[in-house]
């Protein structure tokens, strides 16, 4: 057993990991991830693992902070991108590659971090006015607003031009929250202070047509979800609202690809039948069906009349063409 496995805190923050990776208003499927910087190593989610599975499955690899952080300094954006060239291997159990967004827990110089995609968060990150509807909301706060950029080197350097030496909270534009903490219970402290400041609560959506939806799917590929909850997106008329104008968020274009369809002919992994309910592609994996419940959830809390920005078409592209997006994609298949 590598020594870290005992390390008080780092079994903190896998309890609390777990903790929040099974709760879906913070963490969906494989997105949201964490790291305890110890004696020079970053240890940090691996790429594709889920925070839920943290107590069952070794989901933490070890990364040379310094080596990684040199390369940032350097703008070194494709050794930024290929932060699995920085795993330490004598350290490492896993064989996998270190999550997406390694970077960014190496630039805050907290011993703990935590990044979740939590929806009060991202229901307000989606605003093109966000910095400025948030500045009352999270006042006394350190905290700074990175405006939506591609996660991986781009988010980087983003991060850097609005980081100041204090800066203990991130809101990331159209994507959601990063803290830091001097241990896992400080960081869930400010994660769990910043979420209830933003919390806004969901409009309640009529229920589902079951019994319309079985017959829009019977023949198809397409089936119901489980999860009840994933049909408001479709039965509230605002929430469709919402949902129709386009990907709000990277993990949505990664897992159902960009924004929402209402028509089965499209071949799309979500439907949403308008005052019906929502329909998954038959093969749709469990982060394609979390990301469909995230739809809901977010757009339970955002009025049509807000000035919400969607993903462009070519940002939705570089999402898709991304090597390090597509390995995340093929383990969710596996
Ligand atoms: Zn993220």
């Amino acid at each position: 057993m590598l020594p870290i496995a005992t390390d008080p805190q780092f079994q903190s923050l896998l309890r609390y990991s777990a903790v929040i990776g099974a709760d879906p208003s913070l963490v969906q499927a494989a997105g949201g991830n964490v790291s305890l910087k110890r004696g020079g190593v970053l240890w940090v989610k691996a790429s594709g693992m889920w925070l839920a599975h943290a107590l069952r499955q070794n989901i933490m690899v070890p990364v040379d902070l310094a080596a990684l952080l040199a390369a940032v300094q350097r703008g070194d954006g494709a050794a930024v991108e290929n932060a699995a060239a920085f795993v330490m291997p004598g350290l490492d159990a896993t064989g996998l590659r270190p999550s997406i967004e390694t970077t960014l827990h190496a630039m805050l110089p907290h011993p703990v971090v935590v990044h979740v995609h939590c929806v009060e968060t991202i229901a307000w990150a989606a605003r093109q006015d966000a910095a400025a509807v948030l500045a009352p909301l999270l006042d006394g706060l350190r905290w700074a607003f990175v405006p939506y950029v591609r996660p991986g080197a781009p988010l980087t350097f983003g991060m850097l031009q609005v980081l100041r030496p204090d800066t203990d909270v991130l809101i990331l534009g159209n994507h959601g929250l990063v803290v830091g903490g001097a241990d896992t219970e400080a960081a869930a402290a400010l994660l769990a202070e910043v979420s209830r400041r933003l919390c806004r609560p969901p409009r309640a959506a009529p229920p589902p047509d079951i019994a319309a939806l079985e017959r829009a799917a019977a023949g198809t590929d397409y089936r119901l979800p489980e999860d009840l909850a994933t049909h408001a997106s479709a039965t509230d008329p605002r929430a469709l609202d919402v949902a129709l104008r386009g990907s709000l968020y990277p993990d949505h274009v990664i897992f159902l690809g960009p924004g929402v369809s209402t028509d089965l002919a499209s071949g799309r992994a979500l439907v949403l039948l308008p005052g019906a309910g929502a329909l998954l592609k038959r093969d749709a994996s469990a982060g394609a069906a979390a990301l469909a419940r995230c739809l809901a959830d977010v757009t339970a809390r955002l009025e049509p009349s807000e000035p919400i920005v969607a993903l462009t078409a070519a940002q939705n592209g570089e999402l898709l063409g991304w090597d390090a997006e597509k390995y995340r994609q093929q383990l969710d298949r596996t």
